[in-house]
């Protein structure tokens, strides 16, 4: 049982490799309540495990049963202590209209926000994606925002559940990862907006667009193009704002990106 990185913090996609278990066990899990996603991986099992930005610190519980044929079933347990991260506090500015929502436009922003909360409830039973994890837009900006604490206008809000990376508009975008194409969408808060899925709860998010090249249903492959950054959407200026979603928890892209898959 290996986690990688060994040292896990709140806001983080983890990698779990089960070694010692057959590829073709039976396997089921959870850790925290939440169940886990294990598939067949190097001879073993794997999953990723993502703990969301609010997440409490503090020991999490996992167990996994496992039933491979010709051998009694098992049970493993185990904790795993989840550290807190500072995160930033950010001061931003918008257009009034943008954070004092008239009550229709509160239902709108509530309404879109549920559904999309909805969608990442939901699993697809296929692993769709293989290997690393690519940043969707080439370019020296680093991102920056993850987990922030915001006050806007003067205001405390949700804290951000992404990272945004601020380029021109219509500069290329392009899929994190093999998957299929979830959702496009124009939302007030996200702008113009695509979700991919990549099967077994997880799902790259990709806001604020100017112009998208793809459709819902779509199979998309690593690296393929999906749209271009736009300033569509709550903004402050060009930006595609990255997001990622293991079910409800929302991760640090960053660590989705540096998680060392092969295969
Ligand atoms: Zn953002």
């Amino acid at each position: 049982m290996i986690w990688h990185p060994p040292r896990v913090y709140q806001g983080q996609a983890v990698w779990l490799h089960l070694r010692g278990v057959r590829e073709d066990a039976t396997v089921e899990g959870a850790i925290g309540g939440r169940p886990l996603r294990l598939f067949p991986y190097a001879g073993g099992q794997a999953a990723v495990v993502g703990f969301d930005l609010e997440t409490k610190p503090g020991p999490q519980a996992w167990r996994i049963a496992v039933l491979e044929p010709g051998r009694d079933p098992r049970t493993l347990t185990g904790s795993l202590r989840l550290h807190r991260r500072e995160f930033p506090v950010q001061r931003l500015t918008v257009a009034p209209g943008m954070v004092d929502l008239d009550p229709e436009t509160e239902r709108r922003a509530v309404a879109e926000s549920e559904r999309l909360q909805t969608l990442f409830r939901m699993t697809t039973a296929e692993r769709l994606w293989r290997g690393r994890f690519v940043l969707p837009m080439a370019g020296k900006e680093p991102g920056t925002g993850f987990g922030a604490r915001r006050v806007i206008n003067g205001k405390p809000r949700s804290p951000h559940g992404g990272t945004d990376y601020p380029a021109p508009v219509g500069t290329p975008v392009v899929v994190a990862n093999a998957g299929r194409v979830a959702a496009v969408g124009e939302h007030f808060f996200p702008g113009r907006l695509v979700i991919v899925d990549h099967g077994l709860g997880l799902y790259t998010l990709y806001f604020h667009l100017d112009q998208v090249a793809v459709a819902a249903g779509d199979r998309v492959d690593r690296g393929q193009p999906l749209g271009t950054v736009g300033a569509t959407g709550r903004v402050t200026g060009p930006n595609l704002h990255f997001g990622v979603q293991v079910g409800p928890a929302r991760v640090d892209p960053a660590s989705l990106l540096s998680l060392d898959v092969r295969d």
